[in-house]
């Protein structure tokens, strides 16, 4: 199957970065959230991202045009009915997601793969709310999506060989770099990574070293381009929760048990840097 036209679901980091580079690849792309300042917000994001290339001599005004010419704002899921492949990257919930992708499965037409940028809820679990579970897989981008090469591909139980290279050729096409695993609660990256931020922030709650410290110890010690606060900041303190609370859930090892800091952090509204105001002050 070839991929002419991609939906992305949700206009928020990730779903931005998503949609950018996937009208980068050439591909039509809608962009959809629940309402038009969201989306709008989306795109104004992906507009300064490719002004700036366009600023480093990267990519010309024309090439910027043309890439904010193939991304068609949308309010309504309606809107997958004729997309090839559509890519669901909204809030870390699983009822959330089981909604989206109910709807997604009852409009997309047969032929279209269903992926999830989920940073941890089971691919089994979201494919099984569909009737078309062997065409629904994993696709984690990382943060910025623009920047960062790797894909993580989960295959859900059921996800079948040919969808599974149909994602790895895509995700090769968007300029990344696919790398699979098996589904398990974080997959590869988050089950690593998250308690490396956690234990970070058990340091913080336990007074240890302030942020600052904690970072600098990390980035001149470890050689981290980011300390644990900063990048817990920048992936959103509300995602970290969700994803720790799925390991915890998931494997039942209290290893994975978040700080009661993040989880104040996350009640307060503190969320990193897309409220301004997280583990550090961005305003
Ligand atoms: P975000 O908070 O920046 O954006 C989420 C977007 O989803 C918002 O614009 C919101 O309006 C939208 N949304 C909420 N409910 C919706 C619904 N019912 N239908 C459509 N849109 C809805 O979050 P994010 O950081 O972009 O994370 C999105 C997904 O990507 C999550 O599953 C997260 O785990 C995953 N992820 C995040 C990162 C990261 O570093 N932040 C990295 C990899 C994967």
């Amino acid at each position: 199957m070839e991929i002419k036209k991609v939906m992305v679901i949700g206009a928020g980091q990730m779903g931005g970065g998503i949609a950018q580079v996937s009208a980068q690849t050439g591909w039509e792309t809608v962009q959809y959230d629940i309402n038009m300042d969201l989306v709008n917000k989306g795109i104004a994001v992906i507009d300064k991202n490719l002004s700036r290339n366009v600023s480093k001599g990267k990519m010309t005004e024309d090439e910027k045009a043309a890439i904010l010419g193939r991304i068609k704002p949308s309010i309504s899921l309606e809107d997958a009915a004729d997309c090839d492949l559509v890519i669901e990257a909204i809030v870390e919930n699983f009822a959330v997601k089981e909604k989206v992708f109910k709807e997604l499965d009852r409009i997309a037409p047969p032929h279209a793969i269903l992926a999830s940028n989920t940073s941890s809820l089971p691919i089994t679990q979201i494919a099984a709310v569909t009737n078309r579970p062997d065409k629904v897989i994993g696709m984690h981008f990382m943060n910025p999506v623009p920047v960062m090469k790797l894909v993580e591909v989960i295959r859900g139980l059921a996800t079948t060989d040919e969808v599974y290279q149909i994602v790895e050729e895509a995700s090769i096409k968007m300029g990344k770099v696919p790398v699979w695993c098996k589904d398990v609660p974080g997959f590869v990256s988050n089950r690593v990574l998250q308690v490396m931020i956690n234990e970070a922030l058990w340091e913080l709650y336990e007074g240890v070293a302030p942020a600052e410290n904690i970072d600098n110890i990390m980035k001149l010690g470890m050689n981290h381009p980011m300390g644990p606060c900063e990048l817990a900041d920048l992936i959103g303190l509300d995602t970290i929760l969700s994803i720790l609370n799925v390991m915890y859930d998931g494997y039942g090892d209290p290893k994975y048990r978040p700080s009661p800091l993040l989880k104040q952090y996350v009640n307060a509204g503190w969320l990193g840097r897309k409220t301004g105001k997280g583990i550090f002050d961005y305003k």
